[in-house]
């Protein structure tokens, strides 16, 4: 069997110029990541997981070495083409929520299809709703975003990265704001996306919601480190009851 591999990367390196100073934030990073995997990226702060990611959602660009996304060179790509990429193959989710606070749910998840220029969604509430329903906020979706839970918010925040149905799916410590039991939703909550076919990449700190993915690449120093498939991965039940135990 085939498996395609939605990101490939080759030699990819990234160099900040400040004046004089230059950063090596990445160097040469050989990754490839399969169509349904969930891997998690870790590794101290400042190692370059950010820069990797920004990369690869098609936010940034790489100083040197080649990202095939989906099988598209992304090199080559203008911003518009790279705009187009970023609104049709990914799903961003960020620690910081990035919602429209005095807008309800249903708006806030329903804008990426105003943006849409392909035509592909014909009915947008409908969608947004699905959307919402899969995170588990069916009950909430005329609530506006300050009038919900931290951890209710980057529900609606993955909802919204789900609307266009993309091929990837790309997080920044989405966790890094909520307390352990919102956190361990939202890692179950990969789980059930990738449980559908979804792929997922997220960068965390945290030991805990790394054990819910099926690979773990540690970063240093702008370096994969290690990259191993996870043994026991965790479950909500399983991390919940460590949960007490620990309390
Ligand atoms: P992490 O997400 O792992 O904390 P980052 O990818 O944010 O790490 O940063 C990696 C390195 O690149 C750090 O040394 C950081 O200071 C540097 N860096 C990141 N973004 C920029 C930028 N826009 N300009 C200059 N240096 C940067
Ligand atoms: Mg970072």
């Amino acid at each position: 069997m085939n498996v395609k591999k939605v990101i490939e990367t080759k030699k990819l390196s990234r160099v900040f110029k400040n004046g004089e100073i230059e950063v090596r934030a990445l160097t040469a990073i050989d990754l490839e990541i399969l169509e349904g995997e969930f891997v998690a990226i870790m590794g101290a702060s400042g190692s370059g997981k950010s820069t990797l990611l920004n990369i690869l959602g098609c936010l940034d660009k790489a100083s040197s070495g080649d990202y095939y996304l989906d099988g598209v060179h992304v090199n080559k790509l203008n911003k518009n083409q790279l705009a187009d990429i970023r609104n049709g193959k990914i799903g961003f989710i960020f620690q910081s929520y990035n919602l429209l606070s005095r807008t309800t749910a249903l708006d806030n998840v329903g804008l990426p299809l105003v943006y849409d220029r392909t035509g592909r969604f014909k009915n947008p509430t409908e969608i947004a709703i699905k959307a919402l329903k899969q995170v588990g906020l069916g009950d909430r979706m005329y609530h506006k975003t300050n009038q919900l839970s931290g951890g209710q918010q980057q529900r609606v925040a993955i909802a919204r990265a789900l609307v266009n149905d993309p091929a990837l799916i790309l997080s920044d410590e989405a966790t890094g704001n909520l307390d352990s039991k919102s956190s361990i939703d939202v890692a179950d909550l990969f789980v059930q996306l990738n449980n559908k076919g979804k792929t997922i990449v997220m960068i965390t700190h945290e030991p805990e919601i790394a054990q819910f993915s099926k690979r773990i690449i540690y970063l240093r120093d702008g370096k994969i480190l290690t990259d191993e498939i996870v043994k026991n991965r965790s479950t909500k039940e399983s991390a919940l009851q460590d949960l007490e135990i620990s309390a």
